[in-house]
């Protein structure tokens, strides 16, 4: 793609401008660090519009990173946390939501037995390795190159550099500072829909506890599930605990997430995003037997007991804005369906343009999600995406998106939620096909 200097909106954005100057002074936040760009300060949010602190209208695409899939502030969600927050926002006790919540997910996920609810994706990721190493004895982790799972230590080997290594067995590397050795010399990188993982897990089924894995990684949505089915075996024949990490998929490729998308029933899932209706959330969901390290004999804490906990978990505005979301998903399963039929309307028309005039330009989605990629070549897994290379390329590209009126998430991922409608789904391709337009 040739590269046009993005016009830096500041006309347009003059007071989100001022204000990303004004953040750098005292905020270390991913737009002031220089990692992405910083040109629209969100003011707020209803349905599928947000308005920025200049008073633009977007329609907006970043749908929170993930969590919104009912759209900006739905009356549903925002009453059930307001009657909560109305109450105390923390008690350092226990709360009816919570207990209702567990046992609305347990009831909604068919094999979850037991629910521990945290303040975050990441979270949830860190503490199902621990139960796992607690329930196996071992100490080793697998994961997948290019797969996100936040931003504990653990989470942040290869997961953005899906390039190190040949493809079949793919290197161990810390993709930021800060990370000790032996958080890389425990963690077994893998790659997507490469058989040779089967072999790598079988090799070191003695030191690994578990794999972890993006069930839909969102830097490549593609269908894995012939692969996946593959991993399912091979880590019960290891006696390897398999982890879903269900933070993005969960109630977002379907009612039932990606245990329920691929028919495949992993031993941990972990949530987030969604589940706390725009609220921090994270969980672990799964058969009691893998919770048992979690279970205190009282006070007595010892080398066998997975301490899971934090201030704010299951706080009851959490619990009340997820149980509001997880409830109106329940009753109006159709909306999967509209969502994934809009994604494919603006996925076939924007790839349908770029075609006509030779801009390369491939689409990949899945249910409500896609993702735009500027290159022609095959995507089978994340490396193939040159994902963190593009970045740059697509924050370029994200700005002539909200000069044509459509607020892109900066990580490349497009979140449509089940209030974009089909107005909503054909301004957002006039808009990738006019910027596409300017820019090429
Ligand atoms: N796991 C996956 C698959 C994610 O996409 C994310 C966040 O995007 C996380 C874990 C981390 O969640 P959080 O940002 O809530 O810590």
């Amino acid at each position: 793609m040739r590269r046009k200097d993005a016009l830096y909106l500041k006309e347009k954005n003059k007071s989100s401008y001022e204000l990303a100057q004004r953040g750098k002074q005292s905020l270390i936040a991913h737009y002031t660090a220089g990692i992405f760009s910083d040109f629209i300060f969100y003011d707020y949010g209803k349905g599928s519009k947000i308005y920025d602190i200049d008073g633009n209208e977007y329609i907006d695409c970043a749908s929170g990173l993930g969590p919104l899939i009912l759209g900006h502030a739905p009356d549903v969600v925002t009453e059930a946390a307001v009657e909560a927050i109305s109450k105390g926002s923390v008690h350092g006790l226990g709360n009816g939501y919570e207990v209702k919540f567990a046992e609305l997910l347990v009831e909604c996920i068919p094999e979850a037995e037991v629910v521990t609810f945290t303040n975050s994706g990441t979270e949830a990721t860190m503490h199902a390795i621990k139960l796992a190493r607690a329930c196996t004895g071992k100490v080793k982790i697998a994961k997948f190159e290019g797969h996100y799972h936040g931003t504990h230590e653990f989470a942040q080997i290869s997961g953005r550099t899906a390039k190190y290594g040949p493809v079949e067995s793919p290197q161990s590397v810390p993709d930021y500072a800060g990370i000790p050795n032996f958080v890389v010399d425990d963690t077994i990188t893998l790659s997507m829909n490469q058989t040779e993982s089967y072999d790598i897990i079988r090799q070191n089924k003695d030191e690994l506890a578990a794999v972890i894995v993006e069930p839909l990684p969102i830097a490549a949505p593609l269908d894995y599930k012939e692969f996946l089915v593959g991993l399912r075996e091979v880590t019960e024949e290891c006696g390897v605990l398999l982890i879903f990490d269900e933070v993005v998929t969960g109630f977002r490729l379907s009612f039932g997430g990606a245990r329920e998308y691929y028919n495949i029933i992993p031993d941990l899932s972990t949530y987030g995003k969604i589940i706390g209706g725009g609220f921090p959330v994270g969980a672990i969901i799964g058969k009691r037997k893998f919770f048992k390290p979690a279970y205190f004999d009282g006070f007595n804490l010892g080398k066998k007991s997975v301490f899971i906990t934090g201030t704010f978990s299951g706080n009851p505005v959490t619990c009340a804005a997820g149980i509001a979301t997880i409830e109106y998903l329940r009753d109006n399963k159709y909306l999967y369906e509209q969502m994934s039929n809009n994604v494919k309307y603006i996925c076939e028309n924007i790839e349908a343009h770029a075609a006509k005039i030779k801009f390369p330009l491939q689409t990949k989605s899945c249910c409500s999600i896609f993702v735009p990629y500027f290159f022609n070549g095959e995507i089978n897994k994340p490396r193939d995406t040159k994902w963190t290379y593009n970045i740059g390329q697509y924050d370029n590209f994200r700005k002539y998106m909200a000069k044509n009126g459509v607020a892109l998430g900066d990580i490349g991922i497009i979140f449509l939620s089940a209030a974009h409608d089909k107005e909503d789904c054909k301004k957002i391709v006039e808009a990738f096909n006019k910027s596409i337009d300017e820019i090429y």
